[in-house]
């Protein structure tokens, strides 16, 4: 049975003095954020889907974004759910206070669970002011390397920017061109944003820190402008969809291990002849290397599982996890037991046990 949420489509409430909302699982983040913005407020989760995406599916996922290298993933937004349990009963987690630690955090078990726990059918989230300034530092470097290096430099230099994203010389060159913009011939692409009071005086120390790497940096403050070089970024995953299948990876490394996943990916596509493009939120460490198989290459498609196997497997290696924000669902459960302990596993069977104990919901998913 498929269960469509696409009707639970009301945003019960925006409180300005609260800084919240109520909103209803099927509404996306973008409308949200779009209202909020009527009262001088946002909505920070911003996954690269949000215009076809719902909140209970962001919620479900814990789903990232571009935006949450400074403001957390969707969970971090959350206060408070309302959830529809196996048995038919309907739950509510969580408060609309900005704090509050009353019992087990129960919004938290539901966030990221994978509709394995229940149904979510309303979300109480947290909005914040919209920043007074938004400034776009973008560079082009001549390697993948070296502008991994710089977002890493960007991270050690103390800044916090709001976005910091990457594209290799593939993606850049595929986005270009599908936006018919004039290819600029680089290895490599990284757009970053800083906002809020502080904004001007971050992006100085964001472009020092590329500096260290390139001297091909633009700094501006223009709307329209920051919205071409963001398309870039948006563009990168339709682009490739256009040469074939996508099977798109996603995995988190610490920070200091950027630029070695960068290479080791790059490796991997090498020794298994596959077409790897590698573009993602470098600021939190999670990329995104997409593995293009062409329409009826099987050939292709098993080589192609073989190297995300091995991408799997570097990220574990180098301190990270198989799946950054996009979860685990069916392809990656042989994954999370290398990843998780035994015992890990048994605690959320054991709950998922207890809140489904007939295994309606997603059965054979996540865990
Ligand atoms: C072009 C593109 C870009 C993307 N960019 C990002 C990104 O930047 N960051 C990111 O994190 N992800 C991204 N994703 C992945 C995906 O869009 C997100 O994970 C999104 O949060 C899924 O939401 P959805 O409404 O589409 O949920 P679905 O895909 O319909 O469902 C996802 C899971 O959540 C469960 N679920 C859905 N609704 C509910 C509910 N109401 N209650 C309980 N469980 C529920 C489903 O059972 C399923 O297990 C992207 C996907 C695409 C296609």
């Amino acid at each position: 049975m498929v269960l469509d949420v696409s009707r639970l489509d009301r945003i019960v409430e925006i409180s300005p003095v609260d800084e919240l909302a109520v909103v209803e699982a099927g509404v996306s983040a973008a409308v949200l954020d779009g209202e909020a913005g009527r009262h001088g407020l946002r909505y920070t989760p911003d996954p690269a889907s949000t215009a076809i995406s719902t909140i209970g599916g962001n919620i479900a996922t814990n789903a990232g974004g571009l935006r949450c290298v400074k403001y957390g993933v969707t969970g971090d937004a959350v206060l408070g759910l309302s959830v529809v349990l196996a048995d038919g009963s309907l739950l509510r987690t969580g408060r609309r206070t900005a704090k509050g630690v009353a019992g087990l955090d129960l919004t938290s078990l539901f966030t990221g669970s994978e509709g394995t726990l229940g149904v979510i059918v309303d979300a109480t989230v947290r909005l914040q002011p919209l920043p007074v300034e938004t400034i776009t530092v973008a560079a082009y470097f001549d390697d993948v390397e070296q502008a991994a290096a710089a977002t890493a430099a960007v991270s050690a230099a103390r800044v916090r920017p709001a976005m910091l994203e990457l594209l290799d010389e593939p993606s850049l060159r595929e986005a270009q061109d599908l936006l018919g913009m004039r290819a600029e011939s680089a290895g490599a692409f990284v757009v970053a944003q800083t906002d809020g009071f502080g904004a001007r005086a971050e992006a100085q120390l964001v472009a020092d820190a590329f500096r260290q790497f390139t001297s091909r940096i633009q700094i501006g403050d223009d709307p329209a402008a920051a919205e071409r070089l963001l398309a870039v970024r948006r563009a990168a995953l339709p682009a490739l969809e256009r040469h074939g299948r996508v099977l798109i990876e996603d995995v988190a490394v610490p920070r200091s291990a950027i630029a070695a996943a960068v290479r080791r990916v790059s490796e991997i596509a090498t020794r298994h002849a596959s077409r790897i493009y590698t573009f993602g939120h470098a600021g939190d460490g999670n990329l995104h290397p997409i593995i293009v198989i062409p329409d009826g290459d099987e050939a292709a498609a098993v080589r192609a599982a073989d190297a995300a196997d091995e991408i799997f497997a570097t990220a574990l290696e180098l301190g990270g996890t198989i799946t950054g924000e996009h979860g685990v669902g069916v392809l990656k459960r042989r994954w999370l037991e290398r990843e998780q302990p035994p015992e890990a596993l048994a605690v959320q069977r054991a709950i998922r046990n207890a809140l489904d104990p007939a295994g309606l919901f997603n059965p054979g998913k996540a865990y």
